[in-house]
Order: C-alpha cells, then structure tokens, then sequence
C-alpha cells in the first residue's frame, strides 16, 4: 500500500528493507488524485522544503514530471522508491498556511491536490515568467588559501579561475557564466571545482527591479471622521484586531452606510500593527471606484486585475510574498495571494456569486477565505447590505429574529471555520464564539434610504396602446430627473433584444440546436435604433445561444410551420431602443458585456457618467454594484421578475439581493433617491419585501421555507453533474455512479438524501446531455465522507465528463 493516501496523510511504519529517509510527498501538476513518495538525494537534502516545485521521475520510462513537495516524512512503506531529480524553483511557492489551505480545499471541493495548487499559485510564478536565475559562484576557501592554491596550480584554465576568485570581496559571490567568460574558460571546468571543494555554486533569483509605481505611492488620503454607528462597529473590531485572532464578522450595512470606510480603517489598524489585509471584491473590473479608495488611502497597495501581463502578475506576487505590500487588493483568486503576517481579510459583498469558482476546485472564495482566517489566525470581515442567508444564518442573524438558533455543529464538520479534521487548527466545538454580526443600518450624512414605488405592468399594458417596457409613471420620472439635471440608472438583467424568437401560430420558440435553451435575438451593433420596428422582416441581427455562445441568423420565417416569427421578451438592447424613441434628446449608454468590450470601455462610460456627459445608464447587473454617484436620484428597474422563475432555489435570495443593490444606487447626493420597481408579480413576497428594502423580513421568509424543505443553510450541498454527448452512455454511467454513492452513503445511517439522477434544468448545453444527483444533509461530515469513499476508488477522479460541485450556488 502506498504510503500516501488520498489526502497525502502518511503511515509511518518503518519497513526493514525500506529505503533510508527522509522522502518527500509530492503532488503532482497533472491532475493525478493522490501524492506520491519520493526519497531525496543526499544532496538536496538541506535543499528540499515543502512548498517548492520539483522534478520527480514518473512512469515506467521515468519521465520527468513537475510536482509541489507537499510533505517531508522521515520513513515510507512505499516499497519501490525513486529518487527526486531536481528542485526546478529555490523559492518556497506555496507556503506553509498556504499549503494546508490547499489540502484543506482538495479534501473539501473534492478536487486533485495539484489542480488545487494550480489555482493558488499563479501560472505566470509557476513558469518564472520575466524572472531568471543566476548561478553564484563563491570560494570556500579565504583568500590566503585560496592564494595558496593559485601558486601551486598548473593547469591553466583552472589557474585563470583562481585568480580570478582572488579579486572577489570576502563574503561576496561571482555570477557562473560571468566567471566563466572572463577567466575564457567553459562552464564545465568551473563547476569541477565544485567537486574539488573549492567552490559553491548556487542558485539565485534574479529579481527583477520592482516597479514601484506599479504600487500605488499616493496613498495617504487621511481617513475621514467616523460616524457614530461606524464608531460603534469600529470599536467593537478594534479590540479583536489588535489581540489577533481567527473571527468572521459580517458587517450588514444598508447600501451608502459607510461599509468600506470601515473596512478601511480596520485595515489601518491591522497595518499598525505590523500585520497585512487581503481585500476581495466580486470583480475588479466593475468595482473602480471601491478599488481607488483603498489606493488613495495605503502606500502600498498591490490590485490583482486581470488586465495584469504576466511579468507584472510575477512581480506583483514577489512583492507580497516579500511583504512589501500591505494590503492587496483583488477578485477571488486573490484569497490565495502569499500574505505573510495576514491580519485580516475583507470580502466585499460576500453574497457575489462571483465568489464561486466554476471549474475544479469549485470553491467559494468567500468560504476559502473564512478557512484561511483560521489556519492564519485572522480576522475576516464580510460586508453586505444583503448577505447571503448561509452567512447570516451562521452568525446568527436569524435567531435575532426569533429564528431556530444554529445547530451546534459537529466535531467532523468540515465547514470553513469550524473544527476541522486537522488536529493543528482545532478549535473550541461552540465554533459560535468566533461569528459575529455588526449591524449599520443607516446612511451616512443622515441620507435616507430612497422610496421604492411599484408599478404592477399587468395594469400598466392594460390601458395603454402598443408594447411599452418604460411604464408612464418611470417615464414621468425619467423625464422630471433630467430636467432637474440629476441622472438616473435603469437595469435590465437580460442582453440582447428579446428573449425569444417566437412562432404565434405552431407556439414554437426557436431552440439552439446545441442546448436546451432558446435563442436570444441581438440587434447588430450598428442597427439605428430609432427606425425599429417589432417585425421580424427589418430587422438586421442574430439570434445568440448564452450557454454555448452559438450565433445563427435569423431564419425569416417559422422552421417549423413556415409562419411568421415575433419577437418576444425583453432585452436591454430593446429598452436602449424604445428610449431612443420615447427620448431622442437624451443622452445615455448601454452598458452590458455586448457593448463593453472591456474594462476600458466600461471604465471609460463610469468617466463619461461622473462628468455628466451621460444622463442615464441602462445596462445589465454590471450596473447594480458598488457604484457611488451623488447626483444619481432616480433608478428604474425594468423587470423585477426576471430571475424570480428560474429553477433555482436561491432565485428569490438573488431577485431580493439584485433589486436592493441597484435601488442602492439612488440618492447617495443631497437629494433624496427614488426607486421605479416595474412588475408582473405585484403580490409575490420577494417583490414585497423588496419594495419595503426589508431585508430581515425577506431573511426570515426566506429561512422558514428553506428549513422546511431542507434547503441550505439548514442543510449541505453536494451538486454533481455528468455530462456525455451520448445520452444511453450518460444514462448508464449516471447509474453506476449513483449506485456508488448510494452504497457509501449506507454507512451514514439516514443522515444523506440522494436524488438523482436526473435531467439538469437545462438538460443539454453545447451538444453534451447533462444529469445530475443532488445530495444533502444537516451537516457536511457525512457529505465528505461519502464524496472520500467514492473518491478513493477512483470513481469521482477529474476528468471531462464530471463535475464535483460542493456548495454550489447555481442548479441550472
Ligand atoms: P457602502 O460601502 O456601505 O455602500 P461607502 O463606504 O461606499 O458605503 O460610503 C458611501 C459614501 O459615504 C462614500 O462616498 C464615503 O466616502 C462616504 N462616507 C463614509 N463614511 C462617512 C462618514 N463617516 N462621514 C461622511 N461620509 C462618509
Ligand atoms: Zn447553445
């Protein structure tokens, strides 16, 4: 049996004839789902440290291979053992905290070590991308010695090296290929002084020279003056901040309660106290704004963007491995940036379901860094004005409102932050002790929140002539906003035209030919929009597949029957053109990922917004977040159902979250904001609730009908999806997986609920049938002890056709 299990853990019974120690447990960078042993060759042997990437020899041909050392254990039962060829990196690339956070994740997300090490350690560090390597030579020997040596020596080109020794200062070190060149000699005669013990050779890195200005230098903005609620958070952190120490806060503040001023200065205090923050933010490109507050208030700040190239995403990450940063800004994957002295790690709205990952490992940034807070023994504070009710749930929120407290959880739970498996960061059962919920519930400068309005769209279309999306009461608004000269936000979250392309006589929508989906109709970016006419005939564009991005035209008439095809639904490109019509003076811009080619241009449009050259933008979810402009008083959200009828059961969490960010947006200036919510579901209780920006009232609704049916946060979720082109093959080895599980989950009593397999909702997505098995249950210990089982014989290994979802936040 090999000595490395699954989870790289180790038996440490010597065998007679095993081979000398120590040997070092590597994963490898090819998703292979167990660590390997190796024994270390004498010589690497003071060199060799977990956390690097070496070369180990693999196969029967002996192939080298890349691996991290993940362990370093003095015996193995392992009974034929190679040797590790090379360190391929001097530099500890994952460190330790790292390192179990990694293992932690391949246990938890059910995914290879070495998949997981590839999402913490960026590809542009891995390959040493703009960084090289030098080789320094330096004597053993002092210079009398060396000297010495000079006068006995006959051979020549050896001769030429020693004196060339001679000239260097005590303590210091020669570069190899320079050496060799000036004393005309090859590389090869300098390294055998190497074995006559005359020299050292090893490597270094050769740093690149920082950019500082690649850090911000600006930053020293003063902080501004607390107000009281802020005050009274603020205290209450201090103190947690300053003794150290793993907590998860979550800070619920309505939207302009001040929630960044006080992570920032959270961050001032972690600072002074010599310590580092890491700060999330759902997606750099659409935060700006959040982003360039923290670079005007901290000297050293490092953003993680995507629009970084390689050389820069290497030096970035050199800096904060040396910890010349404070504090590093970015999107998920920035939860693993190498922070030493970590003190705290901010998750801006936490609820994001951008947090989540979706390819192996699945992680939520969110949970990762609530993991990290643990093992580092830090302080994580999660900000929201609508958290995630899993969030909620966990630091009580709910029992305040007379909700069923939280179960207390069991020793095996491997839930982010509450007593893990492993022994070195077990903590006290009543992992409650360390949640806490801070509460700002009011707009800073005494703003009120803005008023929200409901316009019921059944009554709307009922008197009035023609297809209208802008109901008369928005358009009112719209109109008297302008005039005032404020500016308004109107969302729509669906691109394109229209949803549907739609037969009225055989009631056919036309489907992709490669998913279970409809077609959405897109307008070609140059149409003019105001000479549109909702007749398919004029109508120049697409229709577009959003699951596998397929593109046809659109056929000019029904495939099925031949009729006339309408278009149907609605779409942000079909509201850009009824304003359009409706206001041809206005000026304005769509905002959405068909008319943003990048952050560029969306920054660019927030620039051209903020100087007022824009009055309105109307645009997708892009919109609803983070943005703060005090002369923005009206927001129109055109459809406030759109996401309620997915098949989802967190579609109502989503409906609430989305309508309370944007309606967030308003009356962040002097004057007062107001809220346009257009509905055809006037009486459903998100709706209500959405209306009253009540979000402890939709929390409570919401927890009642989840507990009831067993949803989380009462319960655990494993979601896995199999996926074939064949559907008899999917069927089958859907079964065969299932049966798997089933077996394994015997063992745990009546503790799982298992359905499935089934039809995903959307049961086919770019030519591959889709089924899935849901599995739940009150905790997660027996979700991953039967996800371990099934795992170890290799059932749930990583491949194309399976997807291992743990926590997942979509069912579509
Ligand atoms: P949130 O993150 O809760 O939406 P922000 O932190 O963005 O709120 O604050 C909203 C606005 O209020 C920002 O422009 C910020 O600079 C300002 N602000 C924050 N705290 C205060 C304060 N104590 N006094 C005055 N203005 C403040
Ligand atoms: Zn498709």
């Amino acid at each position: 049996m090999p000595t490395s299990t699954l989870f790289g853990e180790v038996h440490d019974t010597p065998r007679a004839d095993a081979p000398v120690g120590p040997f070092a447990a590597v994963a490898l960078e090819q998703s292979i789902d167990r660590s390997l042993d190796y024994s270390i060759p004498e010589k690497l042997i003071d060199r060799v440290q977990v956390g690097q990437r070496v070369w180990v020899p693999l196969g029967k041909k002996n192939r080298p291979t890349a691996a991290y050392v993940v362990a370093i254990h003095p015996t193995t039962t392992y009974p034929r053992i190679k040797s590790l060829i090379s360190v391929e990196d001097q530099r500890v690339l994952i460190p330790p905290p790292l390192m179990e956070l990694s293992r932690w994740m391949s246990r938890y997300y059910c995914s290879p070590l070495g998949t997981v090490l590839e999402s913490v350690l960026p590809s542009a560090v891995r390959k040493r991308v703009g960084m090289g390597y030098q080789q320094i030579v330096r004597p053993v020997h002092d210079r009398e010695h060396l000297q010495s040596l000079f006068e006995k020596t006959k051979a020549k080109k050896r001769r030429a090296i020693l004196g060339r020794l001679l000239l260097i200062e005590p303590g210091e070190g020669v570069e190899l290929v320079r050496i060799a060149g000036e004393a005309g000699v090859g590389i090869p005669t300098v390294r055998k002084l190497v074995r006559l013990g005359i020299v050292t050779i090893t490597p270094q890195i050769d740093l690149p020279k920082f950019n500082e200005s690649a850090l911000s230098a600006s930053g020293n903005e003063p902080d501004i003056a607390l107000n009281a609620d802020q005050q009274k958070v603020f205290d209450e952190l201090a103190p947690r901040v300053a003794e150290g120490g793993f907590s998860v806060n979550l800070l619920m503040g309505v939207t302009g309660s001040g929630k960044t001023e006080v992570y920032l200065q959270c961050i001032r205090k972690v600072i002074e106290q010599g310590k580092r923050a890491i700060v999330l933010v759902p997606e750099i490109a659409l935060t700006p704004q959040t982003v360039r507050r923290f670079t005007a208030r901290f000297p050293s700040v490092a953003i993680l963007h995507s629009g970084l190239t390689a050389t820069e995403r290497h030096r970035y990450w050199q800096q904060i491995v040396t910890g010349r940063a404070q504090v590093v800004v970015g999107a998920r994957s920035a939860v693993f940036a190498p922070v030493p002295d970590l003190g705290i790690i901010v998750v801006d709205e936490e609820h994001e379901a951008s947090y989540k990952q979706d390819q192996s490992p699945r992680y939520n940034a969110r949970d990762v860094a609530i993991k990290r807070g643990q093992i580092e023994k830090a302080l994580v504070l999660l900000g929201s004005a609508t958290p995630s009710l899993e969030t909620y749930y966990r630091v009580g929120g709910s029992k305040r409102e007379g909700e069923a407290p939280a179960e207390p959880k069991s020793s095996t739970d491997e839930k982010p932050g509450s007593a893990g498996a492993s022994p070195s960061h077990q903590i006290p059962s009543r992992v409650s002790i360390n949640n806490h919920l801070l509460t700002l519930p009011n707009r800073v400068r005494g703003l009120q929140m803005p008023h929200v309005e409901l316009v019921d769209m059944k009554q709307e279309n009922r008197f009035r002539r023609g297809v209208h999306l802008l109901s008369q009461r928005l358009e009112h608004l719209l109109r008297t906003t302008v005039e005032a000269g404020h500016q308004a936000i109107l969302l729509l979250n669906r691109r394109g035209y229209s949803s549907f392309v739609y037969c009225s006589s055989c009631m056919n929508a036309v489907q992709c030919k490669y998913c279970d989906a409809t077609m959405t109709y897109h307008r070609s970016p140059g149409a003019n929009v105001n000479s549109a006419k909702l007749s398919v005939g004029i109508h120049t564009g697409q229709m577009h597949c959003h699951y596998c991005l397929a593109v046809n035209p659109l056929p000019d008439k029904c495939p099925h029957c031949g009729k006339k095809l309408s278009l149907f639904g609605l779409g942000t490109q079909r509201v850009e053109e009824e304003l359009a019509k409706k206001f041809p003076e206005l000026k304005f811009a769509r905002v959405d990922s068909d008319s943003m080619r990048g952050s560029k241009d969306y920054e660019a449009t927030l620039n051209r917004f903020a100087n007022r050259e824009i009055q309105v933008m109307l645009g997708t979810q892009m919109i609803a977040k983070g943005l703060d402009y005090p002369n923005v008083t009206l927001v129109g959200v055109i459809s406030g159902d759109t996401a309620l009828a997915l098949p989802d059961f967190r579609s109502a969490e989503r409906t609430f979250q989305l309508i309370t960010q944007v309606a967030g947006r308003a009356g962040r200036g002097d004057a007062p904001g107001r809220v346009v919510l257009q509905t055809y579901m006037p009486d459903d209780p998100t709706i209500r609730a959405a209306i009253r920006q009540d979000f402890v009232g939709f929390a409570r609704n919401e927890l009642v009908s989840r507990k009831q049916v067993g949803l989380p946060p009462f319960a655990r979720m494993v979601r896995i999806v199999l996926r074939d082109e064949d559907s008899d093959k999917l069927i089958k080895y859907s079964e065969e997986l299932a049966a798997q599980l089933t077996e394994a989950a015997a063992a745990e009593g009546s503790a799982i609920r298992m359905r499935g397999p089934m039809p995903c909702a959307i049961s086919r997505i770019a030519g591959y049938f889709r089924n899935q098995i849901v599995m739940t249950a009150s905790s997660t210990g027996p979700l991953q002890r039967v996800l371990a089982k099934v795992r170890e014989k290799g059932h749930l290994a990583k491949n194309e056709r399976i997807a291992v979802d743990v926590d997942p936040v979509s069912l579509l």
